[in-house]
């Protein structure tokens, strides 16, 4: 089959877990994405060079892998007319294009956003934009939430973990304006970013972007770091669970408006000691499990993107069980509240 535009790649990368759930791939999964996630295609590797990251230009991971997830090639066309026919039985509600920074990384977004909205699929699309024309080309494209990624908690982390020290062209400052270009461009509550937790920062610093990210309008996904053979961090340790339970906590907390950082108290380690909510209130939201779920897009659930199904899961992919809240609530040490 040929394709519609001279642009439009004739391949793209589609996580396993999606090409099971789109029927071209055989296969069992523990969790079904409501989600379908995709992933540019390049021949080579990313030009950037995260740290974190299996994809990264110095990563010596196979360029099949982004966090713990494999990403099999697929051609374009059996995937889109796959999304086509999935979402219109309603098991999937979302298409998310993650994007490597490639130098067409732009118009092969444009190229595929177009060819994928002929569907009328909601899509988001998670890149590193070069300014504000990409971002508006995606707009125009018909994407309907852009995630411009920070990752990291502060300035100083993101120099050595994707900016300067590492060799990437990721600036901090950067970044914070392209984020503000684009909430100028999808409008508030269209534009998201991505942290992860277990970087370097305390569990304060979190809470403070978290808490700038909804002063501005951006919604906050958080992610718990997962060491990947083959890339600078592959012997650093993922987040110590229950300050993730903690964080994920702030983050329903502060995202909802039920608290914010002046309320929430720290200890002299800066983790957080009190979320400045009465107990009433802090027990409800735990019973109702929804701060442990995956955060970011409307019906994104990434299954087991940062844990194995065994767990510990950092991010749930779907509502809670009885079992699973009660889990939690050892997770968390209430004893201080
Ligand atoms: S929150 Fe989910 S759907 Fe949205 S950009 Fe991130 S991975 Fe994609």
């Amino acid at each position: 089959m040929s394709n519609s535009s001279p642009l439009l790649p004739s391949q793209i990368r589609v996580s396993l877990g999606t090409a099971i759930c789109l029927n071209i791939l055989d296969g069992k999964m523990d969790a079904d994405p409501t989600t379908a996630y995709l992933m540019t295609y390049t021949d080579g590797k990313c030009s950037a060079n995260c740290s974190f990251c299996p994809q990264a230009k110095n990563s010596k991971n196979s360029t099949n892998m982004l966090s713990r997830i494999i990403w099999p090639i697929f051609p374009l066309y059996l995937v889109t007319q796959a999304l086509a026919d999935t979402f219109k039985k309603d098991k999937i509600k979302r298409v998310c294009i993650q994007a490597l920074n490639t130098p067409n990384a732009f118009t092969q977004l444009e190229a595929t956003v177009k060819e994928i909205k002929k569907h009328n699929i909601p899509i988001s699309v998670s890149c590193q934009p070069l300014n504000r024309q990409d971002i508006q080309l995606l707009k125009n494209a018909g994407v309907d939430r852009i995630s411009i990624a920070l990752d990291v908690a502060t300035e100083t982390i993101f120099r050595k973990i994707k900016g300067e020290k590492t060799g990437s062209p990721y600036r901090w400052n950067y970044e914070i304006n392209l984020l503000k270009e684009a909430l100028t461009i999808f409008g508030v509550g269209n534009v998201s970013t991505h942290l992860i937790v277990g970087l370097g920062e305390t569990e304060k610093e979190a809470t403070n972007i978290i808490q700038w990210c909804v002063n501005f309008g951006i919604l906050p996904a958080l992610f718990a770091f997962t060491p990947i053979r083959g890339t600078a961090l592959e012997k650093q340790t993922p987040p110590n669970i229950t300050s993730y339970r903690r964080l994920q906590l702030a983050r329903h907390l502060i995202v909802h408006g039920i608290t914010c950082i002046e309320n929430i108290q720290f200890n002299e380690h800066d983790n957080i000691i009190s979320f400045g909510v009465n107990t009433d209130t802090l027990d409800d939201i735990i019973n109702s499990g929804k701060p442990f779920q995956t955060s970011g897009c409307p019906n994104c659930n990434r299954p087991f993107y940062n844990e194995k199904p065994s767990g510990p899961l950092y991010n749930y992919p779907k509502s809670l069980n009885i079992e699973e809240i009660e889990e939690i609530k050892k997770q968390i040490e209430l004893s201080f509240f």
